[in-house]
């Protein structure tokens, strides 16, 4: 038998980096999570180095054990350079990543849009082995994509060719997306703009109607501290204003589905992401019963992602192994 190979696989989100010591089969040896160090351009591509070396140790691997690091961060992105571009959840012009890291600790880096990662991961380890077409979806603080149409994942000139969250879903654009354009499929339903799409209904509503929700009262009538989270929650104690906006919102993601569907035609999508994962249900069945209204290609199996939370490392772990080996 031959020995394990040791891939490391970087998950760089908005507030945490996680990161795992996988072999090539997915099984993850190690891992470790940190806060994202964000005190300066090239604190995390330091941070990366010293935990991969941490992990290393801990595990009495040296460090050329290593064969390669996935690197799966939300975009934009400029993949060839191994950057981040004025990336949403970093504070800075320019992030470098691959090669300071490379630099370090002399192994080869790679980057990756998270959700194409994520689509790479679903692909190797997860829910659509053997799939030459599938998406992945994530509806988590924003919306993204992970596309692989005819056996090939989908990257675009800089990696950056699966911003379905800014699909648009609401031509009359009553609300403003966080990129700043208008009616955008994330300015609805992501976990951060949520509140926002809560706050207009209950503006367009009698007042008496809203004070009376379960919804309204928790908030004790303020709705500056409203989260994604309370709508879902107070949902769950059958507050019927608040089923009938989850519906709504469900109706929204049943059209950017049906985007997604008439644009790369798969034969599953997996959904992940923070506001699926807690609430798989209210937010899956309004998609399935709905979809079917505004796709014009036949609609696929949608189901919630097996690898769960960790989707985007498996992702960034299927990544180094796909353009490291
Ligand atoms: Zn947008």
């Amino acid at each position: 038998m031959s020995k394990p190979e040791n891939w490391i696989g970087v998950d760089l989100g908005g507030t945490c980096v996680r990161v795992a010591l996988s072999d090539e089969k997915g099984k993850f040896v190690g891992r470790m999570d940190e806060k994202v160090d964000k005190s300066n351009a090239h604190a995390v591509s330091k941070q990366i180095a010293r935990i991969t070396r941490f992990l290393c140790a801990k595990h009495k691997l040296r460090i050329n054990a290593i064969k390669g690091i996935g690197i799966a961060a939300a975009g934009p992105l400029i993949q060839d350079e191994g950057v981040l571009i004025r990336p949403t959840n970093i504070p800075f012009d320019l992030v470098p990543l691959t090669e300071p890291v490379t630099e370090e600790l002399e192994i080869p880096a790679y980057l990756i849009n998270d959700c194409a990662g994520a689509a790479l991961g679903e692909s190797k380890f997860g829910a659509a082995k053997g799939l030459d077409n599938f998406v992945y979806v994530t509806i988590s603080t924003g919306i993204g994509a992970g596309a692989i149409v005819n056996g090939t994942l989908l990257l675009g000139k800089d990696g950056n060719s699966h911003e379905v969250g800014h699909f648009v879903i609401d031509y009359a654009g009553k609300l403003i997306c966080g990129c700043g354009k208008p009616g955008h499929w994330e300015g609805y339903c992501s976990g951060r703009n949520i509140p926002n799409f809560v706050r207009m209904r209950f503006r367009e509503m009698p007042t008496g109607m809203v004070k009376e929700s379960l919804l309204a009262k928790r908030m004790e009538g303020d709705l500056s501290k409203l989260a994604a989270a309370d709508l879902f929650d107070a949902a769950k104690e059958s507050d019927d204003l608040s089923l009938k906006l989850v519906n709504e919102l469900g109706v929204l993601n049943a059209v950017g589905f049906a985007n997604v569907i008439n644009a790369y035609d798969p034969s599953l999508i997996t959904v992940g992401g923070t506001v699926t994962l807690k609430n798989k249900d209210m937010v899956l069945a309004p998609i399935r019963k709905h979809v079917a209204e505004y796709s014009v290609n036949r609609v696929p199996r949608i189901k919630i992602t097996p690898l769960g939370d960790d989707v985007g490392l498996y992702g960034a772990v299927a990544t180094a192994i796909r353009y490291l080996s």
